[in-house]
């Protein structure tokens, strides 16, 4: 039997079932005690400070509780307070990136993803060197800056070699006024070694979804290969930082298991690695299971509403505040517009989730041969960026926190002195303006400008707005790229 221990490195002591359960009972037990529940919300709200806002965030238990509430305006609460919070430290800006399949063959058997190894109508498909320049050079002509690399576990195809190599030719490649200048990285766990060579390649985010925190249910829905051990997937993150990456993401598939029992789990993983390394996880990913070939969703028991996703979105952005939320294509366009007021701070555009899938294709072209899963979202960039500004964004290709060394604690430092509308914000605007300049449609353009002109005048301190509006004219009437605080 298994001790709770957010300290210790055993996976089954900081995801620990036996509190995962009572958290949840509890959750049970107090799920219409307005007195707790407002005392919960209360401690969630931003406070205002001299300089900027503090927020305490939740355990994993209180956050629970207001997960488990039916109360309507219990519900209404959390989602304001989220709307406050995202407001509070990320702004209206929204972080874009878009996914690059590296390579679909995988060893594994995992029950809800088409790459797994017995899959053999699926095409296997590896990039080699020139083509993986090809769809770079596709994807910075979208006008992308940072991607997340993405591949099947597979040793003899896949080894790291094979992806430090190609993370080197992505940063090397710069076609007109383009480069990518973030690559994080979503591939299988692997060892200490092999992440301290990812972080010398200069990786961003090391992401890997725990898929489920349920040991019981991981083991089945991971039949065969090397991720069917539940204790080294979910003892990566510890690795990957002791390997120095300071960056990582979390993620679970929604639809699996029990949500609640996920939200707990997920919260608790933040909280380990708060206690053991001092920082909490760098960003959270709520994907969502989506059909794909030989994959149906139906199939699984777990899946949940679009209400509930929304409330699951809120109540991490109230749990744990400094952390950045990702958004994936496989939402539509009604669900990531909900979302994004409710804590998301970084969404794809775009998207193709197929080896290959990028170059040679018209934005309106979509190659299903070798796709993970169905996108929902089929927007192009262009006309993501311009429903996001017409709905009060500002969609920033900004790579500087990581360039800058603000990595780990050091981008929870910035958040929390309230140097976010002097750093963040300049630094969207500049990015954007390049968007604007070298990839957007006339439309898009002039909408943009117009936005970049009210959103300067946010900039706090006179001396950043004023470099700031130089840089900008500086990028629509020359050449000079890559401006940043
Ligand atoms: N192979 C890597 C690993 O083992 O962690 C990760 C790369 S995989 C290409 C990225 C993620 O896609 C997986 O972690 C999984 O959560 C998600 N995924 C797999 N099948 C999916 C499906 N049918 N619908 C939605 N997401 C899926």
């Amino acid at each position: 039997m298994y001790q709770y221990n957010p300290k210790s490195l055993i996976a089954d002591e900081f995801i620990n079932d036996g509190e995962i359960r009572e958290t949840l009972a509890y959750a049970e037990e107090h799920k219409n005690d307005r007195e707790l529940i407002e005392q919960i919300l209360e401690k969630a709200r931003p406070k205002k400070q001299d300089k900027g806002y503090v927020c305490s965030g939740l355990t994993h238990r209180e956050a629970s509780v207001l997960l488990a509430s039916d109360l309507p305006e219990v519900n209404e609460k959390i989602f304001q307070i989220a709307n406050e919070i995202k407001l509070a430290y990320y702004g209206n800006r929204i972080v874009m990136f878009a996914p690059l399949y590296l390579s679909n063959y995988c060893v594994n058997g995992c029950l809800y993803c088409p790459y797994h190894l017995k899959n053999k109508h699926i095409p296997r498909k590896k990039l080699t060197q020139e083509e993986l320049r090809e769809e770079v050079i596709a994807l910075q002509d979208l006008g992308h800056k940072r991607l997340a690399i993405e591949a099947g576990e597979d040793p003899v195809n896949n080894p790291i070699e094979y992806i430090l190599e190609c993370i080197h030719t992505i940063y090397s490649i710069h076609h007109k006024n383009g480069d990518i200048r973030r690559v994080n990285v979503n591939i299988a766990a692997t060892t200490v070694e092999n992440y301290r060579k990812l972080h010398e390649a200069g990786i961003g985010t090391y992401i890997l979804f725990q898929e489920t925190y349920h040991k019981e249910s991981y083991l089945k829905l991971h039949p065969t290969g090397p991720k069917h051990d539940y204790n080294y997937h979910t003892e990566a993150m510890d690795r990957a930082m002791e390997g120095g990456i300071d960056d990582v993401g979390l993620g679970v598939l929604f639809g699996l298991e029990l949500y609640k029992y996920e939200f707990a789990g997920i919260l608790m993983h933040a909280e380990h690695l708060e206690a053991v390394h001092g920082v909490g996880p760098h960003t959270i990913s709520v994907p969502r299971l989506k059909r794909a070939d030989d994959i149906d969703p139906d199939e699984f028991d777990n899946g949940i509403s679009d209400e509930i996703f929304e409330k699951i979105v809120a109540c991490i952005r109230l749990a744990v505040p400094y952390t950045g939320m990702i958004i994936s294509t496989r939402e539509n366009e009604k669900v990531r517009e909900k979302v994004l007021h409710l804590g998301i701070s970084q969404i794809s555009g775009g998207s193709r989730t197929s080896v290959g899938g990028y170059a040679g294709y018209t934005p309106e072209e979509r190659p299903h041969d070798t796709e993970q899963f169905d996108v929902s979202d089929q927007r192009s960039l262009d006309e993501v960026v311009k429903w996001l500004m017409e709905n009060g964004h500002v969609p920033s290709f900004c790579t500087a926190c990581y360039r800058e060394g603000r990595t780990g604690d050091r981008f929870m430092a910035l958040c929390k002195s309230g140097q976010i509308l002097n750093c963040c914000h300049p630094n969207a605007l500049m990015t954007l303006a390049e968007y604007l300049e070298d990839y957007a449609s006339p439309e898009t353009k002039e909408i943009g400008y117009a936005l970049i002109e009210k959103e300067l005048e946010k900039i706090p301190r006179e001396k950043t707005k004023e470099i700031a509006k130089q840089n900008i004219a500086d990028i629509r009437s020359s050449n000079r790229r890559d401006f940043r605080f």
